[in-house]
């Protein structure tokens, strides 16, 4: 049985009221959905996930995927589940129709994502890959390359991979040295080694497709002589069945921390037949197409595993009894979660998850309005909004993931310290995610660097002021909202005065925006939650006033939203210092 139950009721109030569904329903690709249609879908996923996949989450963490002379071994149960997910057509939902997808929108495909996470995460990054290798086909591929290879990959018959990462070339991409050299066919032939390919190499698709990033000859050196290939596991024949094994090999998995079920490869290509995507030396391009969509996917996991950390931590603090609650009679234990610093744990995990659904939901929202809204002035607004907020999404949320997973195993005491409980299971597999799709640091330099000085400034002070605006407006709501409105403007204020700060001196001397990133980045997600949860407050309120939905839920919003305002937010202004610092005392030190 499962011990994971998808937090539809949740999910709702914010497809509801943070985002805006019913208005995505209106958009021409989208307009035979409803979002009645949308919700049957969402409960329907949440069944079979909770049934089938969230049960194998610990047996994958205890049996870990097995390497066997070239072949991978994943779990019992992996195959059999993932065919399953298969049959059901889960993972092709949020694409094209024309390709055997659902034609849903990004934001109910994130949603199943977040869920699926909750669930399994290692089982979730099959799925994860493949749908980057589906979004890098389908923006960048040839008519011809998407016929051969889409239509099974939307299915998930064929997986999908991503191969970047070389031993001396992690973060920065450009250092890698994989060669393509040219075939009289027109094909290309790719060798070199790979290092750190997720689901490389596994027995639950048919065929794998590989995207591997190569160096044409003559190619110029860095980021800008970088291709990208089609490598498939099993060459296709003429009429697009399984022929010929290409000289693509797993030589060898890792052993790691957390995540032990999801194979992590090292993938060896022998003169491997490959096909280019698009243009030569355009792959580094190519990728950040996609970047935003999987950044977006990776900070889902620190939401996921913090969702489900919280449902087990809740469950436990409701049947330990440990000590005395205030007013408890003597003599007796009371349980743990009448306890007022379990309930604060308990209070922080809750409140953090819901800042960071908001977040990632948002941020969903606005990559589908970015594509499909038809005022043109919309969708600049939307896409420059997703650009700002994806490094806020995949730096904060997954650092978050490691804290509230942490905080799980702490509500559990000694207990969560012990395997067994697999509790630890989740803040062993919520580590990995601030490292992979580009570290943390590499998040919070982007979002100084490049996502500050988006419109000369402009995206940045049309944020900050609708922070403001809500700060305003939350602020005339009276006692309802307590401490909510003066939090919110504080923190407004403190973030602005971050921000102009590293606008003015990051320009001056970008060693002083480089410094003061990451506490940055910090700040920022603090912020943003902050301000969506106060969004959420005003909602709930307005519901509440009208008479209508749970009142219990909307009622807890306004508790949620409050204790993280009054007791969370403030942590933004203690970022000020080190932000603002300047790289002096970085540079004195003696490392
Ligand atoms: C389990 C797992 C799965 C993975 N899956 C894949 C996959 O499917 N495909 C793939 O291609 N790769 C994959 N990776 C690789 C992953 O993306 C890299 O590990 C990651 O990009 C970091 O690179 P690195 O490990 O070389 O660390 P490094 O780049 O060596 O970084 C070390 C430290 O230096 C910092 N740093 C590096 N450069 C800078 C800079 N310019 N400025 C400031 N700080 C910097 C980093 O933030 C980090 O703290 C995976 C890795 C793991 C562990």
């Amino acid at each position: 049985m499962s011990d994971y139950s998808a937090p539809l009721a949740d999910i709702r109030f914010v497809l509801d009221n943070v985002v805006d569904l019913a208005g995505l329903t209106e958009l021409a690709p989208y307009a035979e959905l409803d979002p009645a249609t949308i919700l049957g879908v969402l409960e329907e996923n949440a069944r079979f996930v909770e049934q089938v996949i969230a049960p194998l989450n610990q047996v994958g963490d205890t049996q870990h995927s097995q390497w066997d002379a070239g072949a991978v071994r994943t779990p019992d149960g992996f195959p059999d589940a993932y065919k399953r997910y298969v049959e059901g057509g889960w993972g092709g939902v949020p694409f094209p129709e024309v390709y055997g997808g659902g034609g849903f929108p990004w934001l109910v495909g994130i949603v199943l994502q977040e869920i699926l996470t909750s669930a399994n995460l290692s089982f979730s990054l099959a799925p994860l890959l493949t749908q980057g290798a589906i979004d890098m086909l389908l923006h960048h591929g040839s008519e011809e390359q998407q016929e051969r290879y889409l239509p099974k990959m939307v299915t998930g018959e064929w997986s999908g991979t991503m191969n970047l990462t070389e031993p001396q070339a992690g973060s920065e991409v450009g250092a890698l040295t994989t060669k393509a050299v040219p075939a009289d066919d027109g094909t290309w032939r790719i060798s070199g080694q790979k290092i750190f390919i997720t689901y490389g190499e596994h027995d639950m698709a048919d065929n794998i497709i590989h995207l591997v990033l190569a160096r044409v000859p003559d190619a110029p050196p860095g980021t800008k002589g970088i291709s990208c290939f089609i490598v498939p596991k099993f060459l296709l024949t003429d009429d697009g069945s399984l022929g010929a094994r290409n000289a693509a090999e797993c030589v060898s998995i890792e052993h790691k921390m957390g995540i032990h079920a999801s194979p992590t490869c090292v993938m060896s290509y022998d003169g491997a037949v490959g096909y280019l995507i698009g243009e030569a030396n355009q792959g580094m391009r190519y990728m950040f197409t996609m970047m935003n969509n999987a950044r977006l996917s990776v900070g889902l996991q620190g939401l996921g595993l913090g969702e489900r950390a919280y449902q087990r931590a809740v469950a436990y603090a409701h049947e330990r009894r440990q000590g005395r609650a205030p007013g408890a009679a003597p003599g007796e234990q009371s349980l743990i979660v009448d306890l007022p610093d379990v309930r604060r744990m308990l209070l922080t995990m809750r409140a953090l998850n819901e800042a960071m659904r908001a977040l990632l939901y948002l941020n969903a929202e606005c990559l589908d309005l970015a594509n499909h809204h038809p005022d043109e002035a919309v969708r600049t607004q939307r896409a420059e909004l997703a650009d700002l907020l994806t490094p806020i999404s995949k730096g904060w949320s997954t650092d978050m993931g490691v804290e509230v997973t942490s905080l799980a195993i702490q509500v559990f005491g000694g207990m969560g310290f012990i395997e067994e409980t697999g509790v630890a299971q989740y803040y062993r597999d919520a580590r990995i995610a601030p490292i992979y799709e580009g570290t943390n640091g590499i998040q919070a330099m982007d979002l100084v660097g490049r996502k500050l000085p988006l419109r000369g400034g402009g995206v940045i002070t049309d944020f900050l002021a609708g922070i403001e605006a809500t700060a305003a407006e939350v602020s005339k709501g009276g006692d309802a909202f307590g401490p909510i409105g003066p939090r919110l403007t504080e923190a407004h204020r403190t973030f602005a005065e971050a921000t102009q700060w590293l606008m003015a001196n990051g320009l001056a001397d970008p060693t002083n925006a480089l410094a003061g990133a990451t506490p940055y980045l910090r700040m920022a997600g603090i912020v943003t939650g902050g301000w969506l949860l106060a969004r959420s407050a005003l909602a709930a309120r307005a519901r509440l006033d009208e008479g209508g939905g749970d009142r219990e839920l909307l009622e807890q919003k306004i508790v949620t939203a409050r204790f993280y305002c009054d007791q969370l937010l403030p942590q933004a202004a203690g970022l000020l210092p080190a932000i603002t610092a300047g790289p002096a005392d970085l540079n004195a030190a003696v490392l």
